[in-house]
């Protein structure tokens, strides 16, 4: 499981993803994009807006997307139940 930020994902807020593999990932990111644009948040439209120009160049689009992957990938992996930061002893 690794988690990966709105914002490292091209996006505009902190909002983060937790997905064991990059498709998965890019979909819940797709999801949140397309919840953001519904909800005409300015931040994501100019993110998309900026996106979208990249998406004109298909090599460009390619070359991010893979840069994406790799970044995704040399996230540490997490370990099951996460929190382990957050327990306090009693
Ligand atoms: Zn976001």
């Amino acid at each position: 499981m690794k988690t990966i930020t709105c914002k490292q994902l091209g996006g505009a807020c902190d909002k983060k993803f937790h997905a064991a593999s990059f498709d998965e990932i890019a979909a819940m990111s797709k999801q949140h994009g397309t919840e953001m644009f519904q909800k005409k948040d300015a931040a994501h439209l100019k993110a998309m807006n900026e996106m979208q120009e990249l998406m004109k160049k298909p090599e460009a689009m390619k070359k991010w997307f893979e840069n994406k992957k790799k970044e995704f990938e040399a996230l540490p992996e997490e370990k099951n139940g996460g929190n382990a930061t957050n327990q306090q002893h009693t």
